[in-house]
């Protein structure tokens, strides 16, 4: 049991609100972003309710080795083969607006920087 409180992406995790679920495993969940910005716009979550990257600990380290290579075989799996972007706002000033830990997969065009 967490003292966490419950987020729009614990529901989604718990199956209490629909998403376009891509990739499942023991400790992450993959789903298509409700408000895409690029022709492929995925959320990478951990299924353990991390607010933000700044919450993470060293007892994380492998959760968040895992986030990275779920990124990377999502990404394969999604047939961006050509690059994509992967973006973690955090906090405030990082434009987050969900208060559970996510990665952005961005890809199916070509990504301009800086980024606003
Ligand atoms: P951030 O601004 O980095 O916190 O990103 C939150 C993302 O969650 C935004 O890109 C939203 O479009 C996305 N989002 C919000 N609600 C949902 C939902 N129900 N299903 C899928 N994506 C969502």
């Amino acid at each position: 049991m967490s003292d966490r409180p419950e987020t729009l992406f614990s529901k989604i995790i718990n199956r209490e609100i629909p998403a376009d679920i891509v990739y499942e495993d023991n400790l992450a969940l993959a789903f298509r972003d409700i408000a895409p910005q690029a022709p492929v716009h995925i959320l990478v979550i951990p299924k353990q309710p991390i607010p933000k990257l700044a919450d993470a600990e060293s007892q994380d380290h492998a959760l968040m080795g895992h986030l990275l290579l779920t990124v990377k075989r999502v990404a394969e799996q999604e047939g961006l083969t050509n690059g994509y972007r992967v973006v973690i706002n955090t906090g405030a000033d990082g434009g987050q607006t969900v208060d559970h830990l996510h990665l952005h997969i961005l890809g199916g065009r070509a990504m301009a920087w800086p980024p606003g």
